[in-house]
């Protein structure tokens, strides 16, 4: 990460904290690593999230239902979906810095520091041709960028063979022959590599009893196949349709940093669509499709996303990309889009000896659908939009403000309601307006301080408006609208507010 980069991370991390979005958990025990607890503000932004996701997905879908699935399973259900045997990370030790890495991070991280060397090479190229610049053709006939891309290849290829073959061995010697060191104390004397199972276990019952080890689920999903059946009857449902849930997961992650990326328990929003066996890819093309439509409708520029197909396919998976976000520490993972073929449903058949099939009228017979997935990270959606929103000016007068450019629809508060002054009956008629919002929209009142403090205090939080009640409110019963990101103010009637917000919101 770049200095500067670093830089606006740590500032978004104290801000986060500073206004009530986001804190560590149990901080006054010094904390524990990697969870993470939402404050006021916080809570909010990821409601509004949670909100916005479910109402896209299953209010705005005729055939997608949600359901809310308990965090324990049947343990069986996790030796069926293959995490019970194949839910690992390999991780490496550096002997000097103590420190542990997940392997197949490090060696991506050195993949995309060459893919830093391309881009370079790119753009100087660009500057020396000018208009006429081709960059695909540049990058298909260049030889130093040729010499690069092949390496990014082969390194790929040759991770993707360890891990399907589970050769750990040749992983350790793939991160010793790139020369690849440890970003803390920069030496290459590593451990081997060894595989380490990511989910929580505890135990259900009392132990005398025999003690029942059960999982902390580690995704949401096999709570959607193993009702895929109870809901298919109850509903009526006919294929293609989807199951959506909301819900927390559990990771013991290796490497557990960069704020609320990556956390040990942390939320997500995901959707199972069962489909016709060989119908899957035009659905996997259309999900990934409509889910990048999805982010794109919140207004954050097309410049923060990309597409990113995978190397490794996960156990259960025939086709899966991610869509990455820019973060302040480059591009991550935000949401994954997997195929994941008939082998949940199936596996689930064979565990449990249930049929888990669906009686297709138009074909006149039974199969075990395919499915296709999406799966998006809450938390990650709120570090997405918290570190995108988060923006320091300098406005016309020379003084500076910290805005918060949340979309308008998730913005914690949506209306400040502001008395100019304390006195002359303006606060209860500020009161009195606020009434009349509130119980459309989270609205904040605020008579402390100067209103030019009071208007950066809700820039900071990311409210988008600001309506301001003065003397001549009294008279004419207008007040001042003022928006946050152009900070423009218009007067309107008390009786025009709720409608022009809901058209802003709307918007
Ligand atoms: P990563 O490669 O970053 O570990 P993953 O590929 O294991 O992620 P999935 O299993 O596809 O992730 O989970 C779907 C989504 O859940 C991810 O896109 C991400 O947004 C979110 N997610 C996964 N692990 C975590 C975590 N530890 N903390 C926060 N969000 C997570």
């Amino acid at each position: 990460m770049s200095v500067q980069a670093e830089d606006v991370f740590k500032k978004v991390i104290s801000h986060a904290k500073e206004y009530g979005f986001v804190f560590q958990s149990s901080e006054i025990y010094d904390g524990l690593s990697a969870v993470y607890d939402y404050g006021q503000l916080g809570a909010e932004l990821k409601n509004n999230i949670k909100q916005y996701w479910w109402k896209s997905m299953v209010q705005m879908h005729e055939n997608i239902v949600g359901i809310d699935s308990a965090i324990f399973m049947h343990p069986t259900t996790w030796k069926a979906s293959g995490h019970v045997d194949a839910f690992n990370d390999p991780l490496i030790d550096n002997k000097d810095s103590k420190k542990r890495y997940r392997a197949d991070v490090l060696v991506e991280d050195h993949i995309e520091k060459i893919r830093t060397k391309v881009d370079k090479e790119v753009e100087k190229a660009a500057n020396r041709f000018g208009e006429s610049f081709d960059a695909d053709m540049f990058k298909q006939t260049n030889p130093r960028v040729m010499g690069y891309l092949d390496k990014i290849t082969a390194i790929e290829d040759r991770m993707r063979t360890c891990l399907e073959n589970g050769d750990l061995a040749d992983f350790k010697q793939l991160i010793i022959d790139e020369e690849i060191s440890d970003p803390i104390s920069g030496t290459k004397n590593w451990t081997d590599v060894r595989q380490f199972n990511l989910m929580f276990s505890t135990e259900m019952g009392s132990v005398a009893e025999g003690s029942n080890k059960i999982y902390l689920r580690p995704e949401t999903a096999q709570g959607i196949f193993v009702n895929f059946l109870n809901v298919q009857k109850s509903g009526r449902m006919k294929i293609p349709f989807g199951i959506a849930q909301i819900g927390k997961a559990f990771r013991n992650e290796i490497v557990a940093r960069q704020f609320i990326f990556r956390m040990r328990e942390f939320e997500q929003m995901e959707m199972q669509f069962f489909v016709k066996p060989g119908t899957e890819m035009e659905w996997y093309e259309s999900w990934k499709n409509e889910r990048m439509a999805w982010h794109m409708s919140l207004g954050m520029t097309a410049d923060q996303y990309r597409f990113h197909d995978h190397i490794k396919l996960a156990h259960y998976a025939n086709a899966a990309a991610d869509i990455e976000f820019k973060f302040p520490f480059g591009f991550k993972e935000l949401e994954g889009i997997h195929s994941r073929t008939d082998f949940d449903l199936k596996q689930h058949e064979e565990h449990s000896g249930k049929k888990l099939q669906y009686f297709d009228p138009e074909e006149n017979k039974n199969y075990v659908p395919y499915v296709v997935e999406t799966s998006i990270g809450l938390d990650r959606m709120f570090l997405a939009i918290l570190s995108y929103a988060y923006q320091e000016e300098t406005l016309e007068d020379g003084s500076e403000r910290v805005v918060l450019r949340i979309p308008a629809k998730l913005a914690p508060y949506k209306v400040a309601v502001l008395p100019l002054t304390k006195k002359d009956g303006l606060p209860e008629k500020a009161r009195e307006v606020i009434d009349g919002l509130k119980e459309d929209f989270m609205c904040q009142y605020d008579e402390k301080d100067a209103i030019g403090r009071r208007y950066r205090r809700q820039d900071a939080i990311g409210t988008p408006f600001a309506v301001t009640v003065d003397h001549q409110t009294l008279e004419d019963n207008t007040v001042t609208i003022r928006e946050r990101d152009s900070m423009q103010q218009d007067r309107v009637a008390i009786a025009d507010l709720e409608g022009i917000i809901r058209r802003k919101l709307k918007g």
